[in-house]
């Protein structure tokens, strides 16, 4: 029931001429201003409103969205106002008015476009969109579909307006998650599906409207009737890991740079795509040549860092001696010896797991173990192939593979290898099943290529079942906090690559550090050297380091080290490699 009625004033300015939509949170008024001129006026219950639709000051950010619209695209801002009415707080925007019918009802009536006209749509739409997107703070529409192309009477397609800002964001505003009850997920990026959105994010969809008008069907599109949000998200970033299929059908003045330009406006990569609604424009006529897409190139990740290292490799590492030697049979004796190796049908694995307490070595020993081969080395932080922002993981785990081979031997050091390969009955799984079982086909063979996969974790339980087994990360060492032994090499090796003064008791020292883990004791090294260079002694003493023992603690209390060993039997109990693991 529309709280106005035709003939009512609305805030004793606005007659209304017909009351056209209710919504959620609002309702849509075609109505007369004083001046008898037809005006569209969009009325909001500040009592229905979602916290995400106000900004951090309590104004509607949609009205804020509305005041800045000033193009031909975009139908112009009049007034807004405050009212009560029922007992209710109430605020409304007034817009111009466009009489005629979506591009939606459009197509659903006349049938399709020609490309030409298409090409015209798409003109018009990326000329509002350059609007919004460079405002001062830039506004991104978030829903922009063919049912938000409204078209004039006359019909004419450069003059479309895009309308409906309801989801529309500041920049620097997160949008919430979509609701895809009442949003087409088809239009939507990828990121724009985690409740993440930028610029590009509009790019995309112009890209999927593209595809839509030509193709007549929304990209990567399937049947999600019966599917939860959830599942939509999951099976929609798994068929956009596969390249957009483009039908091969001859239409009239569809040429390659169109192609071209749908494929580059929809990668999954926000950084692949146009950056601006004039720049696809500008491909659109022809201005740019947009190469083809189809082999995009792999992805690039954060975090990753690449280097062929020159150092000491093994020498470095204190301790350890057991998970030393057996590498050396494992892996580098095989390696150095490949006529007989092969003769013997040996590889190297594709896989091993170093598990354990956080500082412990195991990214460091990864590091000396690939000087000491003078293997490539290759570290991918999984969080962030994981995350759920922008890229489904399958592509990405297939670039990082090849990024691998290509500069093999390497050594692929997957930290936190628990974010991609997480037991798959876990319901917080951020990584899709495509992208798991990517990951498990990647290691099935890697290591015939001389790629050697090194995860790290410290919740091997969490890890899928499937990657642990025979071939995959097969060999498993508990990588433990370092005993005495271990600790007096730690204080021994790195001091004496400074400058120190005699009389250091490295046994002592030891005995001081009990339940330090490695990285505490490189810290209490570090501290001793700061200490030394402030108070310009020059050397480090012994007086110094056990200073800096005293002001710092260990990083990890005697529970959690017992909790790492719970852990650490547990995993054993179900882990059919007892007898390969490292030393204890
Ligand atoms: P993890 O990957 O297990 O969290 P790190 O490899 O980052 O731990 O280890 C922390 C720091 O401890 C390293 O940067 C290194 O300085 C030191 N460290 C660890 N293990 C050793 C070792 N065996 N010998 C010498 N230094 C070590």
């Amino acid at each position: 029931m529309f709280l106005f009625q035709k003939g009512q004033l609305i805030d004793n300015r606005y007659t209304v001429v017909f009351p056209h939509k209710e919504g959620t949170y609002a309702e849509t008024y075609r109505v007369r201003d004083a001046n008898g001129k037809q005006r569209f006026l969009k009325l909001l219950y500040y009592s229905k409103l979602q916290y995400s639709q106000l900004d951090k000051d309590g104004n509607i950010i949609e009205l804020e969205i509305a005041k800045q619209l000033n193009h031909p695209n975009v139908c112009k801002y009049v007034d807004s106002g405050k009212l009560i009415a029922n007992g209710q707080q109430l605020a409304y925007f007034v817009t111009e008015f466009v009489s005629g019918e979506t591009l939606d009802k459009r197509i659903g009536r006349d049938g399709s476009l020609s490309v030409y006209e298409i090409k015209q749509v798409a003109n018009a739409l990326l000329s509002a969109l350059q609007h919004l997107h460079t405002q001062s703070t830039p506004i991104i529409h978030n829903e922009v579909s063919i049912q938000n192309i409204m078209l004039d009477l006359s019909g004419t397609l450069e003059n479309l307006k895009l309308i409906d800002f309801g989801h529309s964001r500041f920049l620097n505003q997160e949008p919430a998650r979509p609701n895809l009850k009442q949003l087409n997920p088809f239009y939507m990026a990828p990121e724009r599906l985690n409740g993440v959105s930028c610029v590009q994010s509009d790019i995309f969809s112009v890209g999927a409207i593209l595809y839509q008008l030509i193709f007549d069907d929304l990209p990567w599109f399937f049947d999600a009737s019966g599917m939860n949000d959830q599942k939509i998200i999951e099976r929609l970033q798994t068929e956009r890991d596969v390249p957009l299929r483009m039908p091969n059908i001859d239409i009239f003045e569809l040429d390659e740079q169109m192609i071209n330009v749908i494929n580059k406006a929809t990668q999954n990569n926000v950084q692949d795509r146009f950056q601006t609604a004039q720049e696809m424009k500008d491909a659109i006529n022809g201005k740019i040549i947009v190469e083809s897409m189809r082999q995009s190139s792999p992805a690039k990740l954060q975090g990753e860092k690449k280097t062929v290292k020159q150092g000491n490799g093994f020498a470095d590492v204190a301790g350890m001696a057991e998970l030393k030697e057996q590498l050396q049979s494992d892996v580098i004796d095989l390696l150095q010896n490949p006529e007989q190796a092969k003769e013997l049908g040996l590889s190297i694995p594709n896989g091993i797991l170093f598990y354990g307490p956080p500082g412990c070595g195991k990214t460091f020993f990864a590091e000396k173990f690939a000087e000491e081969t003078g293997f490539n080395y290759l570290y991918v932080k999984c969080s962030d192939v994981a995350s759920p922002y922008i890229d489904g993981g399958k592509g990405k785990i297939a670039a990082i593979f090849n990024d691998a081979r290509q500069n093999a031997p390497t050594i692929l050091f997957l930290d936190e290898v628990d974010a991609v390969i997480r037991d798959r009955s876990h319901h917080d799984n951020p990584i899709t099943a495509g992208a798991v079982n990517e990951f498990l086909m990647q290691l099935n063979n890697c290591g015939k290529d001389n790629v050697l996969v090194i995860g790290a974790t410290n919740k091997p339980s969490e890890i899928d079942e499937a990657a642990l087994r025979a071939g995959r990360l097969e060999f498993k060492y508990y990588i433990p906090q370092p005993d005495k032994e271990t600790r007096k090499q730690m204080f021994q090796i790195s001091v004496s690559k400074r400058n120190y003064d005699f009389g250091i008791n490295y046994d002592q020292l030891a005995d001081m550090t009990e339940n330090y883990v490695s990285a505490d004791i490189t810290l209490v090294i570090d501290t001793a050297a700061r200490l030394a260079f402030r108070r310009k002694t020059g050397k480090i003493t012994m007086a110094l380091l056990e200073e800096a023992i005293r002001n710092t603690k260990p990083s990890l209390t005697l529970e959690q080290i017992k909790r790492y060993e719970a852990i650490r039997d547990k995993f054993l109990g179900v882990s059919e490699k007892r007898e390969r693991i490292g030393f204890t």
